[in-house]
């Protein structure tokens, strides 16, 4: 640490003795900041906002660092030496930390390119969104090569924190799933749909906390790229309002709640969380739910054996929902409230699913959030393999 004692004791705030230097090595306003920013960071995620208020935080960063940068070039505390003499050893220090920052706001660019779901979004909306994400992040890239003479080593471990937790979610949503480990469907529903939560991390799916929800998923029908149409607060408005749903594997009829009311935009049913759902019993301790769905559309009871491709019921607005959408999900019992209910991934299969505008050719498919999902001929779709399928993929 003598160099940088050293180079405290130039500061204009810092007294010369050695003794006040290791005093003041001491940064309290560092690690209430570092503490503060791994605490923010620890909650937004927990809240399922982490993306979000990544975006509010780039926003907030580039005048925070602009105006660090006009106060240090005003008191002459800007280290100009990473500029004139870019490859001194006392200098690798600022290096790391440019490094460090680097990593970091690539890592939100990223994390925001995987999270923001375009379709709920007007196209223009969106193209704003990113321009401000990418710009402010190139602003912060730039900024870094213009480092105080102070480094903060705690607020630097923060934003290391920070890369780290994001690295690692991506490294999970990305790292291949053995196939063995999910239960393949078909899809319930015809036409395009998008997968709107879903996939193996909190940032991408809202579920993935909850153990009795971690792999569900998410899906509205979209329309010309968009989940909306009209105006927000109508049902009609959302294309996937009303759409009829199909089962998604044989087998009987295990629950039916069919009698809560849909819910206006806007408002969630706390009390009931599924709220009009169908679990459909596969077999071997699989049971498939489809929750959501309209008052009054369903068009099965408890009992009834169904098989793959035979109409359930409409899609809705009941339960703990923001807007019309399907809930699907395979459990290990037919009572969501069951509280050791668990579930499983879902494999797609006779159905394209598009990823980053291009269709996939490793059927079947586990999808995450921004995959699109194309059924197209469900009707006509032979039933024969329905079983064997399944029952290859039980663990
Ligand atoms: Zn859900």
């Amino acid at each position: 640490m003598k160099s940088f004692c050293a180079r405290w004791s130039k500061s204009r705030n810092c007294a010369t003795s050695k003794r006040a230097c290791s005093r003041r090595r001491w940064k309290p306003l560092d690690i209430l900041v570092a503490v503060l920013l791994v605490l923010v960071g620890w909650a937004v995620n927990a809240g399922g906002i982490f993306f979000n208020a990544l975006a509010v935080f780039i926003m907030l960063m580039v005048p925070v660092r602009i105006a660090l940068i006009l106060w240090g070039v005003f008191y002459g505390s800007l280290e100009y030496r990473l500029w004139r003499k870019p490859l001194a050893g006392e200098i690798r220090r600022y290096w790391w930390q440019v490094g460090n920052g680097w990593i970091f706001w690539l890592l939100v660019g990223l994390t925001l390119e995987l999270c923001i779901v375009p379709a709920q979004f007007a196209p223009q909306e969106y193209s704003v969104i990113r321009m401000i994400d990418w710009g402010g992040i190139t602003i912060l890239l730039l900024l870094t090569l213009l480092p105080g003479k102070r480094i903060y080593v705690a607020t630097n471990l923060a934003f290391a924190v920070g890369s780290i937790f994001m690295a690692t979610q991506m490294a999970r949503i990305y790292w291949p799933v053995p196939k063995t480990e999910g239960v393949i469907l078909t899809a319930p529903f015809r036409g395009e749909w998008l997968v709107v939560n879903g996939g193996r991390s909190t940032l991408i799916n809202i579920h993935y906390g909850l153990a009795n929800q971690r792999d569900a998923l998410d899906i509205e029908r979209i329309v010309n790229g968009q989940e909306r149409t009209g105006d927000r607060k109508k049902w009609t408005s959302y294309p996937s309002w009303g759409e009829t749903l199909y089962a998604p594997a044989d087998g009987k009829i295990a629950k039916v709640v069919s009698d809560l009311d849909d819910n206006p935009i806007g408002q969630r049913d706390d009390e009931h969380l599924a709220g009009n759902h169908v679990a459909i019993d596969m077999g071997n301790g699989r049971f498939v739910m489809m929750a959501h769905l309209q008052k009054g559309s369903v068009l099965v009871a408890e009992g009834d054996i169904v098989r793959t491709g035979q109409l359930i019921a409409k899609c809705g607005n009941s339960g703990n929902t923001t807007g019309p959408h399907l809930h699907l999900q395979v459990q290990n019992g037919p009572d969501f409230s069951a509280p050791d209910l668990r579930t499983y991934p879902i494999l797609f299969r006779d159905v394209t699913c598009v990823r980053s505008a291009r269709p996939r050719t490793d059927a079947p498919f586990f999808v995450r959030r921004n995959d699109r999902i194309i059924s197209e001929s469900l009707a006509e779709m032979p039933r024969q393999n329905t079983n064997t399928t399944n029952n290859e993929t039980k663990p």
